[in-house]
Parts: C-alpha cells; sequence; structure tokens
C-alpha cells in the first residue's frame, strides 16, 4: 500500500522543525531512530520528484538563504497566497497522505491549518471568492457578486475585471484590457504600498484574468494571466503602458508550446486511483465534442489544432502543464522583480486556474481530480523550495487557501442515491417567462417583457444569471405593476421547478427582513450587492445544480460547477505557514476573509477598508515560541 509522500526531503527553514517533531510516515514505516540515518536516507535514496520528464525548467541559483538572515523580531519580507482553484477541504483528507513533503504536504505538517473554513456567500465563484482573501470582506461589499453580471447602466453584460479604459499588453493586438476597477475595497497589498509610500511589490498571477488581477488589489504593481490567444503571459495597461523586460522575454520562450501533442497521464500507479478515484472511463464525464479531449488517461493536448495555436492554449488550460508555466513565471517574478529580497513586505499571489479547468471536465470523483491534486500538491512543492533557496521560508508567511469547491457531476450523485439532478438555464426561463403571462397578460398587456434583456456580444439575453432574475423596471411601471410584489411571483413561479428551495427578493434583502442566524439566508446576504445584483435569487436543493451554458461559445459546457451555499462548494482549505504561526489543527470555524485582517495584524498595516474577518490569533505565537528560533 501506497501510503507516504514519494517526496522526503525537507526544505531549509522547515526542515530542523519538522524533524523534531518528527516526521510521522518516515518513522512510523522506516524506523529509523536517529537524525543521520534519517538525512541519509533523505540523501540518497529518494530523487527530487517522480513526475515524468517535463519542460525543461530554468536553472536555479544554489541557495543563497544565508544573504537573508532578518532577525526573528522582523516582519516576513515576503507574504505568498497561493489558491488552488476548487481545492475543495477534502482534497487534504482523501489524497494528503500521497503528497510531497515539500509542497502542500509541508503545508499540512508545518502550517497551522483551520479544517472548518467555510465561505459565507453565495455564489462560490471564483470572482467573488478571489476577491476575498485579501479584502476580508463579501462579495456585498467588494461588489465582485459573480464572475460577470449585468449591468444596468450600460445594459449589457459585463466581467468582474471588464476594464474599457485599458488595452491588453502581449495579447491580441487591440483589445481591450481587464483591472481590478470594479473592486470597492482596498487589499492587503494595497494597504502596505499606501502605508511604505509604494516601496512593497505586490503581484498577482493566475491563468485566469480575475485571479490574477483580485487578490493584488487597485494598486497593485502587476497583475499577470495566460492568454489563451498566443500562450503568452498577458497584462493589462492598467498597471504599466509596456510589460518589463523580463516578461517579454519569459514570453519568447514560448514555453506553452513545448506541451503540444504532450500527453498528459496518472503520475502513480492506476492502482491507487482506482482505489481513491474509481473508474477513469465512466458514463457521467460526457465531454463536449468541442472540448476536442477523451473522457479517459493519457489525455492528448492538442486542443483538435494542427500546431500550437489558440484552440491549443484553451487546452492546455485543463491540464496540469498549465499550472507548469504558472510556477516558472513566478519564479521570473520573483528573480526579476527581487521579491522578498527588500526591506520591504511584498506580496505574490499565485491563483492555480487548471485544477478547476479539471474540476469542471471530469468532476471531483475523477481520476483526473486526484491527478491534478497530486500534481499542484508537488508544482507548489516546486515554488516553495525556489522561495527557500532565494528569499528564505523564514523569512515568507505562505497562506495556501482555495477559492471555492466543488459539487459531484449530477448524474453520478443520482447513482449514489444522493438526490443529485441538473437543470439548465433555459428551463427556468420559460417556468418563469410562462407565469408571467398567464399571472399579468391582459387583451392590451402582453406581459412578454417583465424579465429585462441585456447584451452580450452583440446578442440579446434575458436577465437570468447567477440564479438572479433581473425584472424590466420600466416596463413593470409603464403596466403598474408593483416590483416588490413581481419579485415574490417571480420566486412562487420559479418554487414550481423541481430542485428549487428558496428565493429571496430585493425587498427582503434591502430591507434586512431575514435573518442572520439562517445560514443560507445570511450566504444569499452576503453576495447580494444591490447596484449590480438581480431583484429576485433562487437556491437550489443539495446535489441539485442549474447550469448557465459557457459565455464564450466556443468553450465547452461543463460536467460539474460550483457556486451553492453548501459545504462541497464553501469548505475550503485554510493553512498558514510561517515563523509567526503555531503549527497544527485548528477547529475552530474559520473563513477565508479571516486571511486579511490577520496579515494585516501580522505586518502592521490598516485592515484592508472593508475586512469583517476575524485575526486568527489562536494560531498566532510569541517570539519565543517560534518554531525553530532558539
Ligand atoms: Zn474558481
Amino acid at each position: 500500500m501506497l501510503s507516504c509522500p514519494p517526496e522526503l526531503s525537507l526544505p531549509g527553514f522547515y526542515a530542523g522543525f519538522k524533524l523534531f517533531r518528527g516526521d510521522y510516515c518516515l518513522m512510523k514505516h522506516s524506523r529509523i531512530g536517529n537524525l543521520a540515518r534519517l538525512a541519509a536516507l533523505v540523501f540518497f535514496l529518494f530523487p527530487a520528484s517522480l513526475l515524468p520528464a517535463q519542460q525543461p525548467r530554468p536553472a536555479r541559483r544554489p541557495g543563497v538563504r544565508a544573504e537573508n538572515k532578518a532577525s526573528a523580531k522582523a516582519r516576513p519580507r515576503l507574504v505568498l497566497l497561493i489558491v488552488v482553484d476548487q481545492f475543495r477541504y477534502d482534497y487534504l483528507t482523501r489524497f494528503g497522505d500521497l503528497f510531497s513533503s515539500h509542497g502542500i504536504g509541508l503545508l499540512m505538517r508545518a502550517g497551522a491549518s483551520w479544517t472548518e473554513t467555510n465561505f459565507d456567500h453565495v455564489p462560490t465563484f471564483t470572482a467573488p471568492g478571489h476577491a476575498v482573501f485579501m479584502t476580508g470582506a463579501w462579495p456585498s461589499q467588494t461588489g465582485i457578486i459573480a464572475n460577470e453580471w449585468y449591468e444596468r447602466d450600460t445594459g449589457r453584460k459585463v466581467k468582474s475585471v471588464t476594464d474599457d479604459s485599458t488595452q491588453m499588453l502581449a495579447g491580441k493586438p487591440g483589445e481591450k484590457g481587464y483591472g481590478p476597477r470594479r473592486l470597492l475595497c482596498s487589499t492587503v497589498g494595497d494597504e502596505l504600498r499606501v502605508a511604505d509610500n509604494d516601496r512593497s511589490k505586490v503581484i498577482g498571477i493566475s491563468a485566469k484574468n480575475r485571479s490574477a488581477i483580485l487578490p493584488a488589489g487597485r494598486r497593485a504593481n502587476a497583475a499577470y494571466w495566460f492568454g489563451t490567444d498566443n500562450g503568452n503571459m498577458v497584462s493589462s495597461t492598467y498597471y504599466f503602458n509596456q510589460e518589463p523586460d523580463w516578461v517579454t522575454r519569459f514570453n519568447n520562450r514560448h514555453m506553452a508550446d513545448g506541451w503540444f501533442g504532450a500527453h498528459w497521464d496518472r503520475v502513480l500507479p492506476e492502482a491507487e486511483y482506482l482505489r481513491r478515484a474509481g473508474k477513469d472511463d465512466v458514463p457521467w464525464e460526457n465531454l463536449d465534442k468541442s472540448s476536442n479531449d477523451t473522457n479517459f488517461f493519457p489525455h492528448v493536448i492538442t486542443g483538435g489544432a494542427a500546431k500550437p495555436s489558440k484552440p491549443f492554449y484553451k487546452a492546455l488550460d485543463y491540464t496540469p502543464f498549465a499550472n507548469d508555466v504558472l510556477v516558472a513565471f513566478a519564479e521570473e517574478a520573483i528573480t526579476n522583480e527581487r521579491l522578498g529580497n527588500g526591506e520591504d513586505t511584498d506580496v505574490l499571489s499565485v491563483s492555480f486556474s487548471a485544477n478547476d479547468y479539471v474540476g469542471h471536465r471530469f468532476g471531483p470523483y475523477s481520476q483526473e481530480a486526484m491527478d491534478m491534486s497530486l500534481r499542484v500538491d508537488r508544482q507548489i512543492g516546486s515554488l516553495l523550495d525556489f522561495i527557500d533557496a532565494h528569499v528564505g521560508l523564514r523569512n515568507t508567511t505562505v497562506v495556501f487557501t482555495a477559492d471555492h469547491g466543488a459539487s459531484p457531476v449530477p448524474e453520478q450523485a443520482a447513482l449514489m442515491n444522493l438526490p443529485g439532478r441538473r437543470y439548465q438555464k433555459a428551463e427556468l426561463l420559460k417556468l418563469v417567462e410562462d407565469g408571467l403571462k398567464a399571472r399579468y397578460a391582459l387583451a392590451d398587456r402582453p406581459a412578454t417583457d417583465y424579465i429585462q434583456t441585456f447584451t452580450n456580444r452583440e446578442e440579446t439575453e434575458s436577465g437570468l444569471l447567477n440564479s438572479n432574475f433581473y425584472l424590466n423596471r420600466m416596463a413593470l411601471k409603464r403596466d403598474g405593476i408593483d416590483l416588490d410584489e413581481c419579485e415574490r411571483v417571480v420566486g412562487e413561479l420559479a418554487m414550481r421547478m423541481p430542485g428549487v428551495a428558496r428565493y429571496f427578493t430585493r425587498a427582503q434583502l434591502e430591507n434586512n427582513s431575514i435573518s442572520s442566524s439562517d445560514p443560507i439566508a445570511r450566504r444569499v446576504l452576503h453576495g447580494f450587492y444591490p447596484p449590480r445584483s438581480g431583484d429576485v435569487v433562487v437556491v437550489f436543493e443539495p446535489y441539485n445544480i442549474l447550469f448557465d451554458p459557457p459565455d464564450d461559445p466556443t468553450d465547452p459546457r461543463s460536467t460539474a460547477t460550483h457556486g451553492s451555499p453548501y459545504s462541497y462548494d464553501t469548505h475550503v482549505p485554510l493553512i498558514i505557514m510561517g515563523p509567526d504561526f503555531a503549527s497544527g489543527s485548528y477547529g475552530q470555524a474559520a473563513t477565508p476573509a479571516d486571511i486579511a485582517p490577520t496579515l494585516a495584524g501580522l505586518l502592521g498595516v490598516q485592515a484592508p477598508s472593508c475586512s469583517v474577518g476575524r485575526v486568527l490569533s489562536e494560531a498566532m505565537v510569541s517570539e519565543r515560541h517560534r518554531p525553530g528560533v532558539r
């Protein structure tokens, strides 16, 4: 039985600490009783990685931690926020014993881990989640209520990071760019830069623009994301008029192209996957043809293209290799921007998106989701090793978390006797539109336009998005219909759909007429920002999922998704590793909104403007109790 992490060497600062505490797995299975034998075993027997050969990585400088001997009293030189998109909490418990001792495995053993960390908002989507970590605030305050929403002023659908006043850099020529202008609150990085006259550097990196931009904040130096038009790491003129030379040099390497035609196969023997994730080729992994992929290993990565081009770059997002690009780019950012090498604290946020894409395609109980988890552990291990060598982990505070979880594939849930069912947006929309006509139509009043329409990609679509109905206030006024009453009618009509559990009206949410002791109501309230949200919010029963079609019609439809107020979507890891935090497992209730005020307290800066989280003081240690400090 494979029950130990395959990698057992220990990075710098945490080596002494971990050996002092004893490595549970190693001691249990190897019966080594002294440190010398342990060190010898580590040095001689175990390779750095069991991963198959991949794209060559940049040469590493030898360790330079001696240059960076910060005093124990100094605040961290680097805050590293690591987000793994759609990484459910239970991936730690299902796969944690297979993790390496460098990556998530190291964080689990040397960090402070909160076992009951839940988001307290809906919808549990990527942009709202990413806006929480470094603001300490809910979507009702950040204004980031979803990945995209309908904008009443302009009558169009906008993304959370749409910013038409900017241009893309290193992307498609002439394309509009993206930025954080819709984020209404400051971040920890913003507060640092305001406090130290912009000496701190703050950089966000991800495959997704929203996941790079939102944690970094409004005053960030830069955000970079993966451009599927050309395989570059791209940015926008929000940050600068020209990307730095090191970014251009990185892009000129065309690193992504190295995976054209690559085979993605399991990192461990299949038996381990059969035991933990079931069979590979299963019918509920019903892939859209446009995915140009199979529902079983090995996955061959071309996107259906004959050479590296947009379909290939989009396909690469659905593989672990996209995360390798991010790690290589993050290392270049650390080196070239000298992150963590000055007297002031820098902030680097890295969000691994590929785990989310793969989770949408195959579901959380798939061999692919398991393999992505094992690989991102090793990828994070590479990044932490690099930081240990160039900054020193003793000078770094590492935060590890996720932006949401994921629900099982509805058809798989149903087979497991869980009440799973899949719904399409068009079904719910038709039911409500037909009901409104039946309720309100008269000879001279057709009542066909009470749901507001919006433009999106030069097409018109009806206002149902993120389970929010947007009502046409002008039409209701024209026909003498009371808005509050119509909200209730729409809610009751939606309740006729099997699987709809509850609804909340704008009137209820704006008048605070719902109880905050009702956990679903509270999460809806935390996700409601009046100028951007709809007028009726619908909540489905557990495992009953409403699927919105992809915004880009060339994107494949999802097999599984997330967005609900239920624990499979809200429960995420939260681990903080650094000299100021005592390792261990903490059962106190926590939320990802606690990260920002905790970091602000640690760094001695003002808490971000909207912060409502609590300081995670139960794990913060005084100087003399710091691990490894004598
Ligand atoms: Zn996400």
